[in-house]
């Protein structure tokens, strides 16, 4: 069974159809890369997927069980997004460990969970510094170790690495792909670039005025894009 399945689904916003008719499968432990250009409706596709906007058509399913009908702080979903904010006045610490807190799991095993994602995105040992004392790569470290802190079956990623200049970047990109491999969570990973959606997903989907053009591993899509849409927006990959 998919982890995430997205049926049918079609959101409005006016006249406009943001989303429309969507149906996809994310599966367990997989890095799906969500394509297309500005405005083609992936932000709005995660965050029907985060449910917190309700399809005016269709239905998400996570781990078989509808979205809406799970409540918020019971649903499994790390998130992280472009902008992506740190309280500036706790430390790394207490910013990874905000969602443990918020669910009121214990101190002691607050400090073990926390030890353990700085340890996993290379942080260990900052846990006392400030946001502001860590460079732009740390902060973005951090960001994704309170996203994965609570353990998450889904971690939704909009465009999380696209303030970074390139070095940078990649230097992220395999990091993400370490951790993801590592934690075995299953990833859907929004960008416009194609290069990145190539270089990290298992499969990627394309997104066009809200319509799903095709879906598939990054391989497959690129050898046979479905239409010449597909096969200009890959292209510019090269
Ligand atoms: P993308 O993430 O691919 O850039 P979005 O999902 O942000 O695209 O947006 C898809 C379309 O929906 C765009 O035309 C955008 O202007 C519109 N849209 C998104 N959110 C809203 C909203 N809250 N109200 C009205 N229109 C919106």
């Amino acid at each position: 069974m998919a982890e995430v399945s997205v049926r049918g689904v079609t959101m409005r916003f006016g006249e406009l159809k943001a989303l429309d008719d969507v149906t996809l499968d994310f599966v367990d432990g997989g890095f799906f890369a969500l394509l297309g250009p500005s405005g083609s409706g992936k932000t709005t596709l995660l965050r029907v997927i985060a449910g917190f906007l309700f399809p005016d058509e269709g239905e998400v399913r996570i781990a078989g069980q509808p979205v809406e009908r799970v409540p918020v702080e019971k649903r499994e979903i790390g998130m992280m997004f472009q902008n992506y904010a740190l309280f500036p006045n706790l430390t790394v610490a207490e910013n990874v460990g905000f969602g443990l807190r918020v669910r009121h799991v214990d101190r002691a095993e607050e400090r073990r969970r926390v030890g353990e994602v700085l340890e996993l995105v290379q942080l260990e040992g900052l846990g006392r510094r400030r946001p502001k004392e860590l460079s732009g790569g740390q902060r973005q470290r951090v960001a994704l170790a309170r996203a994965i802190v609570t353990n998450p079956k889904v971690l939704l990623l909009d465009e999380p690495l696209s303030a970074l200049d390139k070095a940078l970047r990649v230097d992220m990109q395999i990091e993400l792909k370490r951790i993801q491999r590592e934690v075995g969570i299953t990833t859907i990973f929004v960008t416009h670039d194609q290069e990145e959606a190539l270089t990290l997903a298992d499969r990627i989907g394309i997104l066009r005025d809200g319509r799903l053009v095709q879906a598939g591993p990054p391989r497959e899509v690129y050898n046979a894009p479905v239409d010449s849409f597909a096969a200009r927006f890959l292209g510019e990959a090269n």
